[in-house]
């Protein structure tokens, strides 16, 4: 009996250190597929807490719904970090940022949103700019295809946004100008209606 038992904890140990093999990062991953996921969980929370912050300053729902939908594109990112065994480097506490880059474009475009609301829609629809310029760039640094088919998802949601704050600034007779994406792609892209994004 004791031998068994022996037998079974031997089996046991053998089926845990099984699973700690499984956990070990892909080999297949690159270093710039790691970077680019990591750097986009918190460039996604960067949106959110963006928008998040204008809403309490501001009580405009387009805040409110495009900061949700930030989540879910947090929550898409997660599960390919998760998939893959990357490190998640994000912190929960809203507006603080492992990525220095990250931490001072927040800080900046926290106290350009403070301006005015104007000011803090433009700073919406710049976000959604550096995000689908990234976006681009990452889809093509990505070998994976679940990566690739995320990476388009968010994309889509990003047009969308992008869309929704210059819709607001042009009824408040602004116009907004691409800093980071080419006026032909922004051109192409608010000049066509939502799409539906599947989230
Ligand atoms: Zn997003
Ligand atoms: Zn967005």
């Amino acid at each position: 009996m004791k031998n068994l038992i022996y037998l079974i904890t031997i089996a046991l140990l053998l089926s845990c250190s099984d699973n700690s093999d499984s956990v070990e990062i892909d080999e297949s991953l690159s270093k710039q597929e790691i970077d680019d996921l990591q750097f986009l969980k918190e460039e996604e929370k960067l949106a959110r807490d963006v928008y998040l912050f204008s809403y309490d300053l501001y009580a405009q729902n387009i805040f409110k719904n495009i900061a949700n939908s930030e989540q879910s594109h947090m929550n898409s990112v997660s599960v390919i970090i998760k998939k893959y065994n990357i490190e998640d480097l994000s912190f929960d506490e809203r507006g603080k940022f492992s990525n220095h880059e990250l931490q001072q474009l927040y800080d900046d475009l926290v106290d350009l949103s403070k301006i005015s609301l104007e000011n803090a829609l433009i700073v919406g629809a710049t976000v959604e700019d550096l995000d689908i310029n990234d976006l681009n760039n990452f889809i093509s640094n990505a070998d994976h295809q679940d990566m690739i088919e995320m990476y388009q998802l968010l994309n889509c949601g990003s047009r969308n946004h992008m869309r929704a704050y210059t819709n607001n600034l042009i009824n408040l007779g602004l116009d907004y100008k691409p800093q980071f994406i080419s006026i032909e792609e922004f051109d192409s892209i608010i000049n066509s209606t939502n799409e539906k994004c599947n989230f």
